[in-house]
């Protein structure tokens, strides 16, 4: 219990599903590492979303678990989607966002060179 309290925008991340199905410790060279409660298999540095793709059976770099059950496969399948949904609406916000404030700053520079033409 004599961890370091992690920073407050990843409280989030501790509640994730894919906690349930993992475990943190400590290497030897001070770095965090999961390893995977089903298959056993340790990986370093990453977090959790490195153990969810290897639970997901997502493809890349990374190898997938074959000792999820297919429930719980599919419960990290649709958490992974629906990180990215989020992500992608969030993206589009800030698209308006930047929209709006260039109109505004337009605006501005219409008043301020308004000169009357000769
Ligand atoms: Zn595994």
């Amino acid at each position: 219990m004599d961890q370091p309290t992690v920073l407050s925008h990843s409280v989030r991340e501790k509640i994730d599903i894919a906690w349930g199905h993992c475990s943190e410790s400590k290497g030897s060279d001070g770095k965090k590492q999961y390893r995977c409660l089903h298959c056993g298999v340790v990986y370093k540095g990453g977090g959790i979303n490195r153990i969810k793709q290897h639970l997901a059976g997502i493809r890349g770099n990374i190898a997938s678990c074959k000792k999820v059950p297919h429930d719980i496969r599919h419960q990290m399948q649709e958490n992974l989607r629906e990180i990215g949904k989020k992500k992608q609406q969030t993206q589009e916000e800030l698209e308006q966002n930047t929209t709006v404030s260039i109109d505004e700053h337009m605006d501005e520079e219409i008043g301020s060179s308004s000169l009357p033409k000769s």
